[in-house]
């Protein structure tokens, strides 16, 4: 079973006072010498209150022994597996879950039954009609509990069978049903920025409390611990999303301390949004282990500070292949198009965010570029020179949601036309000559 681990307080913090990490140790053989040094040292566990495992103060023994039923391999003595059914709560950015029993190990969610739970407790129902159903849509392999143990991405709907407004991957699975857009097998690979925060002082993780760090610059795929702070969340996460199936395709340290990404793609469709939810799903799992806040504000920290995007490169089949530069700007064309429908979609405060500072485009004004980071749609110096490829859509906040962003995008470049007269007058405009 994979074991997550939390960073060591001390190269994480600079001030100890302020230090909230919990296990330091890699394994329990190492988690009990640890213990037994600072036993050695002070006559008491120094790090058992913060120890997650650990609700209450107690000696060694005890962490050893949840350890132990933690780890248990229950497949040797029964069929039965544990499923972690996960949905959107009533934000419509916070997740929930909770467990429960399968007979034995599925591969596919239509095997799941649907499930329901207190929609009145989440925002997302009235007190006398509370019940909210469940349906199993996706499953990822658990990492925390191992074995063949699974994570369920779950969407919401009434008992009468409509999906509840927070329900955004019912309309999304629609779009991407369409014939046209199946036809096309739009491709998203989504780059996840977040925010790590101190826990009791909801400041990033690295700066000194009540303080800034020096300006932006060193920090950008950074290392040093005068640099770089919260690896081992996104190294724990990293392994965590391989290990569960999702298609990560990388990470790095962000130009604000504190702030890492993970990029998530290319992914087909409707399966973008799953493994997006499921990988923040980890992550809000991994930071609660560590005992460090997550944050997906776009602009956690006002000021000289960037900000968190949730950039959205999308490709269709057409602009994968040759002569693919021309679909690439006639897609362009429609977003420009649509620009206010899109900023209403992607995120809220993303406001903050756009300022036309901080390699963003002002929220108010559609642009586009190739190779320029100051704009809404980058299209990369590759795709120019290749003449096909794929667009950047770098105006989602980090906080967005990715059903709606990618079956928007599909939708506006695939599904939507705008008038002739409007078309000619954006081309003239962005000088898109399609
Ligand atoms: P950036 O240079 O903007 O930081 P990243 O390397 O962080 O870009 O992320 C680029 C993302 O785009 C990756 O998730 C990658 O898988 C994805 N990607 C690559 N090719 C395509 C494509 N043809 N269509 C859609 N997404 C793509
Ligand atoms: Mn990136
Ligand atoms: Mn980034
Ligand atoms: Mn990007």
């Amino acid at each position: 079973m994979a074991q997550i681990l939390a960073p060591s307080p001390k190269c994480q913090m600079g001030a100890p006072k302020h230090s909230f990490i919990t296990s330091p140790a890699a394994s329990s053989r190492l988690w009990s010498s640890v213990v037994l040094k600072q036993n050695k040292q002070s006559g008491k566990l120094k790090y058992s209150s913060k120890f997650r495992v650990l609700a209450v103060q107690s000696d060694d023994s005890t962490v050893n022994r949840l350890e132990g039923l933690l780890n248990l391999d229950t497949k040797p003595y029964t069929d039965k597996i544990i499923a972690e059914y996960i949905w959107i709560g009533g934000s419509g950015i916070d997740l929930r879950s909770k467990s429960r029993t399968i007979e034995k190990p599925v591969e596919h969610p239509s095997e799941l039954p649907k499930w329901n739970y207190d929609g009145s407790s989440t925002g997302q129902a009235p007190g006398e009609d509370s019940e909210v159903i469940l349906y199993p849509q996706a499953i990822f392999r658990d990492p925390f509990r191992g074995g063949n143990n699974i994570l369920v991405i779950c969407d919401c709907y009434t008992p009468a069978g409509e999906p509840i407004p927070t329900n955004k991957r019912a309309r999304a699975a629609e779009i991407f049903g369409d014939k046209k857009v199946v036809g096309e097998i739009p491709w998203f690979g989504i780059e996840q920025e977040y925010t790590l925060l101190q826990q009791n002082v909801k400041w990033p993780l690295g700066w000194p409390v009540g303080a800034f760090p020096g300006p932006q610059g060193p920090y950008y795929c950074g290392v040093g611990a005068d640099k770089s702070w919260g690896r081992d969340i996104s190294d724990a996460h990293y392994k965590a999303c391989l290990y569960a199936g999702i298609n990560i395709s990388g990470t790095n340290g962000e130009v604000m301390p504190g702030q890492w990404e993970f990029q998530v793609g290319p992914s087909v469709g409707i399966e973008a949004g799953d493994h997006i939810w499921c990988a923040r799903y980890l992550l809000e799992r991994i930071t609660e282990q560590a005992g460090v806040v997550l944050t997906l504000d776009p602009k956690p920290i006002e000021g000289d500070w960037n900000g968190a995007g949730c950039h959205t490169n999308y490709s269709t089949k057409s602009m994968r292949e040759d002569g693919g530069y021309e679909v690439i700007k006639k897609a362009i064309l429609n977003l420009s198009l649509r620009h206010k429908e899109h900023i209403s979609a992607y995120g809220e405060g993303n406001e903050r965010r756009l300022t036309g500072k901080h390699e963003t485009a002002s929220i108010d004004t559609f642009s586009w570029g190739v190779a320029n980071r100051g704009c809404s749609i980058r299209v990369g110096r590759d795709t120019e020179k290749k003449g096909k490829g794929y667009l950047e859509d770098r105006r989602p906040a980090s906080n967005m949601d990715p059903y709606v962003v990618t079956s928007l995008l599909a939708e506006t470049t695939l599904l939507w036309e705008p008038t002739l007269e409007a078309e000619a007058l954006a081309a003239q405009k962005l000088a898109l000559n399609v």
